[in-house]
């Protein structure tokens, strides 16, 4: 099957699986698996933070980032569209009596200067306590514009918040942008990066941040139920990942390209955007049922909405692409 869903469905290639079968393991609760530490020492240096811990999920990591950053009854600032707001179960208020203060978006997945300033509360007791400012890159596909995220942070720490990043597809902002991932994290107090995305690994994020920080969301990550024992053979499975599928992410983003550049010349089809590995297009609304079946039975998986979002990643070929918008124009044609 052709599976453009998401990033995340992609699977352990053999060259993975084999170094998951080889890794040295220990009981990574107790601090013993080699693996594991390596895994988090290695990001800790590449992000340009003290300390990298590993979670099995990107939820969970985001989850106990904010946990460790702000307490009961504080606040922080996120995005409308943020997965850190909309798509994590509400996890930050249900689990850390945090508040969230989201605000729209910008086209662009930034969160407006001046709005972010007017949604920071002055000690009162009648407010919570804004503690933090949470962004994400990518989000939407889309790179955050580095001099809007330097001016974000500085207005985050003129009022005294500290900084989170949602990075879990932060590699794929590095590779379109040509800068070291250590240049998109520098920014940020904490930031959370996705393996099981693009980078193609089965399960694994790693938080960075201060010795301090990671030493707080280490305890939340236990309390979360994220204390895994002999981790290093997921652990292994992101060093691989470091290692052969960050430059490759290069190729996802040109096959999202041209995927774009097929669907925008299909007549009924409306291309909204396209940036990194992600493209998002509008179809009539009464095609998208009988679409998405049609691809089905061609081999092709969708999600096939009004607004639909097709992701390449390393299961996906040039081919693939080409297949696919073969299929859709296959479809409008009859
Ligand atoms: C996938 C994703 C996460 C984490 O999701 P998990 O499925 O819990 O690993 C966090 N933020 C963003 C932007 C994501 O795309």
């Amino acid at each position: 099957m052709i599976d453009l869903r998401s990033d995340t469905v992609t699977r352990p290639s053999e060259g993975m699986k084999a170094a998951m079968m080889r890794a040295e393991v220990g009981d990574d609760v107790w601090g013993d698996d080699p693996t594991v530490q390596r895994l988090q020492d290695t990001m800790a240096e590449r992000a340009g933070k003290e300390a990298g811990l590993f979670f099995p999920s990107g939820t969970q990591s985001n989850l106990a980032a904010l946990m460790a950053h702000c307490a009961r009854g504080d606040e922080y600032i996120v995005g409308q569209a943020a997965h850190t707001y909309k798509y994590e179960g509400g996890g930050a208020a249900v689990l850390g009596s945090i508040q969230p203060q989201p605000l729209e978006n910008a086209a662009d997945g930034s969160l407006p200067l001046e709005k972010i300033a007017a949604a920071i509360k002055p000690i009162d007791d009648h407010f919570a306590r804004t503690r933090l400012l949470a962004l994400e890159n990518t989000i939407g596909g889309k790179v955050l514009p580095p001099a809007y995220v330097t001016e974000a942070v500085q207005l985050a720490r003129q009022y005294g918040l500290a900084t989170h990043l949602d990075g879990a597809r932060v590699y794929n902002a590095a590779v379109a942008s040509g800068q070291p991932v250590g240049t998109l994290t520098a920014p940020f107090d904490t930031v959370s990066i996705c393996f099981s995305k693009g980078l193609g690994a089965p399960v694994g994020s790693v938080l960075v941040g201060s010795r301090e920080l990671i030493e707080r969301a280490h305890r939340w990550r236990k309390v979360l139920g994220g204390g895994m024992r002999q981790a290093g053979v997921l652990a292994a499975a992101c060093l691989y990942a470091l290692e052969h599928n960050v430059e490759r992410l290069a190729e996802d983003h040109a096959n999202a390209e041209h995927l774009a550049a097929g669907l925008a010349s299909i007549d009924p089809v409306t291309v909204q955007s396209q940036a990194t590995n992600m493209v998002f297009a509008q179809f009539p609304k009464e095609h998208c049922a009988p679409l998405e079946a049609w691809l089905k039975e061609r081999g092709i998986l969708t999600q096939m909405l009004y607004a639909s979002r097709f992701v390449t990643h390393l299961d996906v070929s040039r081919a693939d692409i080409e297949t696919f918008v073969a299929a859709v124009k296959g479809y409008f044609a009859r």
